[in-house]
């Protein structure tokens, strides 16, 4: 069984697939604990019940979408992940997999769409001390993004509010190796357009500076930070 906060059909926001109508299955339950985390009901306060993986493929199928984006939360805690991948592969359906690249399950995936998590995510102040110890023990695993960008297509997803953030990236990436600099996107950290137009005011410039690609999140502007979009 996994447990899901939601399946909505609606347009991707972010990545190399921004514009693609998609359906969404967000599981809930997450192995971290950002603080910025804009999905708290499927993390920090995990809601929703436990479906089974026919149900959920039952769901799916009423949209049209070719297109199936797994989120969450993080959807690799379940190992009912890859029986469901496979399911949805046989169906003819093109997946996307929303993670942090901190677990590594033997799924079925067309783009993995990871997000290591940055020093700037560890909850002090926000969480308790045994939350924070258990974030920053979990959230770098560079070894599993490896493994994950090396199966498939994927797209390398950081989420920077500061230059400070930006530099730490370049960090990050001398651990990894055969990257492509076109994979590697820069998300403005923010859930309103105010706070993703301030970020991008100087992200935008560094991205130029170097080479990186700027991965605003269109779905603010197109709908808000609002759920089920
Ligand atoms: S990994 Fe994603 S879902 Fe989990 S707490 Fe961080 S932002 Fe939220």
């Amino acid at each position: 069984m996994i447990r899901v906060s939601e399946i909505f059909h609606s347009v991707q926001g972010e990545g190399k697939l921004t514009g693609t109508p998609s359906v969404f299955v967000r599981t809930s339950g997450c192995n971290l604990r950002c603080w910025f985390c804009d999905t708290r009901y499927a993390s920090w306060e995990p809601e929703g019940d436990q479906w089974s993986v026919p149900q959920i493929i039952d769901q799916v199928s009423k949209f049209p979408s070719k297109h199936v984006v797994l989120t969450g939360g993080e959807p690799m805690i379940f190992a009912e992940i890859c029986e469901l991948t496979a399911e949805l592969r046989a169906r003819g359906k093109h997946i996307t997999i929303e993670t942090a690249g901190t677990v590594d399950l033997d799924a079925e995936c067309d783009l993995w769409s990871i997000s290591p998590k940055l020093s700037n995510s560890t909850p002090i102040g926000f969480a308790t001390d045994e939350w924070v110890r258990n974030h920053d023990l979990r959230r770098h695993q560079p070894e599993i993004v490896q493994q994950l960008m090396e199966r498939s297509d994927y797209q390398l997803k950081f989420v920077v509010g500061s230059i400070l953030d930006a530099e730490e990236v370049l960090e990050y990436l001398h651990v990894l190796q055969g990257w492509d600099r076109s994979n590697v996107m820069m998300m403005p950290r923010g859930t309103t357009q105010e706070e993703l137009l301030l970020q991008n005011s100087w992200l935008a410039n560094w991205c130029r500076e170097h080479g990186f690609r700027l991965c605003d999140r269109q779905h603010i502007y197109w709908f808000g930070n609002t759920r089920g979009t």
